[in-house]
């Protein structure tokens, strides 16, 4: 592989502090040097004046569909999409059909990863055996074939002597335990946030104990086993003074948020669209400015799309039948700048720490997330000034479930480089 000179962007590296016009030099697929231009007649040069140049992204929370539903997204599909949305390394969720908890199952993630995918691409595999909440998988083993985290995402684990055992094992083999925090007896029949809308629109609401009780066990079984914990999608301000505490008493405890819970809040649910429907819900304005505040103060580490593909068959039901989650993967960067960044909310470097060393600091993918010389070279640039239009044909993911279709938001993803090399250039993907 040759070399590849990034020249005059803004390069910014939340890991180091470094913001400056400068040039990035790339050869063998790292970084080799970051700063003053330099002449290299053998090389390929992408002139990035007036661009932002970055890490790539880093997603610890991707829904990949494959296998099972091919029809809402693989791979193939995700890792496009995850390359338009600037995204250079993302974490497959394993609640898929088959649940990957076995060797077998990461296997088939790996291989076909290998052949399909354009970005890296970390396995995950269930703590519970088909996610059944009841056996705990062959950690050891499965830490052995790749996988990098265990998740029951899509289910909490509500049994907390099984969530005990898995934290003993994580701090046996130095991998997190990703909870979905969510109490399903307090949930109930819930699909929307309890609250004013709620009764308003006459949906019933998941009240914000049901993730909060959870938060709580899950950060004293972390405190007491010693495990490593991270808490998914942080949704509600009643979760975070226990992480916030948590922290502060040493307790190994990370948390994410997601781009919808930073920007949005339940009285969007006024349009009934079905895009809107994510579990954990949507919370209140009180809600969304506590989570703007924790993701400042570091109480939450990173933030993750929680990407949910889903056909529009299925989603054009009535609000109650609508399956939770929305895509996210190539809104995430628009949105987020847009609401966050653009209005004075969060500053950019920020925003970047919090998708590029925040998440790979969650799952010791250091120095990923940086442009530290000898990384490797995942970057991405981005147009700050440029709009861009949210229609079915923006999204690359074979579904486009998101509540901003038809909206006009600012700052593009323009290129993703990826161990060196260019995979999406101006809304093309560059095919092997
Ligand atoms: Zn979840």
């Amino acid at each position: 592989m040759g070399k590849l000179i990034i020249r005059n962007a803004r390069v910014i590296d939340p890991a180091s502090g470094r913001d400056e016009i400068a040039s990035i030099v790339v050869a063998d697929g790292v970084i080799e040097h970051v700063g003053a231009d330099t002449n290299s007649p053998h090389a390929d040069v992408i002139d990035a004046t007036g661009l932002v140049a970055c890490p790539g992204f880093i997603d610890v929370h991707t829904h990949l569909r494959e296998p099972g539903r091919e029809d809402k997204e693989t791979i193939a599909s995700g890792t496009r999409a995850a390359a338009a949305g600037g995204f250079t390394t993302i974490c497959a969720i394993p609640n898929t059909s088959p649940v990957i908890d076995s060797q077998t199952g990461l296997k088939f993630i790996l291989s076909r990863a290998e052949s399909d995918a354009v970005v890296n691409v970390i396995p995950y595999a269930s703590v519970t055996r088909c996610q059944q909440g009841e056996e705990i998988v062959e950690f050891g083993d499965l830490v052995h074939y790749g996988a990098r985290g265990f998740t029951d995402d899509g289910h909490p684990i509500m049994n907390a002597e099984i969530m005990r055992r898995a934290l003993e094992y994580s701090a046996m083999f130095d991998v997190p335990i990703l909870d979905h925090c969510e109490d399903i007896h307090l949930a109930g029949e819930g699909v929307v946030h309890e609250g004013f809308y709620s009764t308003k629109l006459g949906l019933k609401g998941i009240p914000p104990l049901a993730e909060s009780v959870q938060v709580a066990r899950d950060v004293e079984l972390a405190a007491f086993t010693r495990g490593r914990l991270h808490i998914m999608h942080v949704s509600k301000r009643q979760s975070l003074p226990h992480i916030r505490r948590a922290k502060a008493e040493g307790v190994r405890v990370t948390a994410e948020v997601t781009p919808h819970h930073l920007t949005l809040t339940d009285a969007a649910l006024e349009s009934f669209d079905t895009n809107l429907k994510v579990n954990p819900p949507i919370g209140d304005a009180a809600d969304r400015d506590a989570l703007i505040s924790a993701l400042l103060d570091d109480t939450i580490d990173c933030i993750a799309t929680d990407h949910a593909p889903h056909t529009d068959i299925e989603k054009d039901q009535p609000f109650v039948d609508a399956p939770y989650g929305m895509v996210g993967l190539e809104t995430a960067f628009p949105v987020l700048y847009t609401s966050l960044v653009k209005s004075g909310l969060v500053p950019l470097r920020k925003l970047l720490e919090k998708m590029t060393i925040g998440p790979a600091r969650v799952l010791g993918l250091e120095p990923r997330g940086s442009l530290a010389v000898g990384a490797p070279a995942d970057i991405v640039l981005l147009n700050l000034s440029q709009e861009v239009q949210i229609t079915p044909d923006f999204f690359f993911s074979k579904s486009f479930n998101s509540p901003w279709l038809g909206s006009t938001l600012t700052g593009a993803v323009i290129m993703t480089v990826v161990s060196g090399k260019l995979v999406y250039s101006h809304r093309q993907i560059i095919e092997k």
